[in-house]
């Protein structure tokens, strides 16, 4: 089972991942937390990485791709995967296909967990992070109900870091998705709702039995998510994506 999850930051990937994780019994390859961990490491890459992600922009395609073909080429990725953070431009999507197509793997769903973007800006203010397992939590949290560890504040979940996170996802990553939708493997999924309910209808769409309004429809539809409302004090205005 070869799964691709996408969703805006804040779109609660992260907890349908070790959802589908504990579920199918396969990994859980998330970009975003292989980077974090160069980060914490202290290594070269991560050092290259840490104000690139601080300032919510993204890593180079180049670096991105190696990232993922080497992951990718380790054994416990044999029965199934599951992809979280990647791709995210519409190169990363190429290298991915030729990559998938040399292991002689195809995907087999694309989920993407849909939330309007005033509910992302919403959930990703204040929000709290375990830094041992990931989970997030909402704000005023102080432990992990998981392993007990005190939470922290992601810096790329600070408030200068949020909106360059949701724009650049609107602009490069959301028109990806139109890659998959051509190959009919995108099932869209309401993000907003309790945990439980959004689990069950990922698995129903993983097991077939869901199918994605958008899909057949126009590319712009994939722009759908909404756009990016201006910074208090801007106005009224809107700014499409
Ligand atoms: P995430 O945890 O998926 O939100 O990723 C955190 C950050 O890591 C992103 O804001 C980017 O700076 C970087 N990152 C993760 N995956 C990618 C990717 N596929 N391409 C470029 N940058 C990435």
């Amino acid at each position: 089972m070869n799964l691709l999850l996408y969703g805006a930051p804040g779109s609660g990937k992260g907890t349908q991942a070790n959802m589908l994780r504990t579920h199918f019994g396969i990994p859980h390859i998330a970009t975003g937390d292989m980077l974090r961990a160069e980060i914490q490491a202290g290594t070269a890459l991560g050092r290259q990485a840490q104000p690139i992600l601080a300032a919510g922009q993204y890593v180079s395609d180049e670096i991105m791709i190696g990232i993922v073909r080497h992951r990718l080429g380790k054994a416990d990725c044999a029965p199934g995967f599951i992809m979280d953070g990647f791709p995210r431009t519409v190169p990363q999507a190429e290298a991915l296909d030729d990559l998938m197509h040399e292991l002689g793997k195809r995907f087999d769903r694309v989920i993407y967990l849909k939330v309007p973007v005033e509910e992302l800006l919403h959930r990703l203010s204040g929000r709290l992070v375990c830094p041992t397992c990931q989970r997030t939590y909402p704000p005023q949290t102080t432990a992990c109900a998981a392993d007990g560890s005190a939470l922290v504040q992601r810096e790329d979940d600070k408030p200068e870091a949020v909106r360059p996170r949701i724009e650049i996802y609107l602009d490069k990553t959301v028109p990806v998705l139109d890659h998959y939708r051509h190959e009919r493997l995108v099932s869209e999924i309401d993000g907003r709702g309790t945990i439980d309910e959004i689990s069950s209808q990922v698995l129903a769409a993983v097991n077939g039995k869901h199918s994605s309004p958008l899909m057949g429809k126009s590319p712009a539809a994939g722009r759908a998510q909404g756009a990016l409302p201006e910074k208090p004090g801007d106005g009224a205005k809107t700014k499409t994506a």
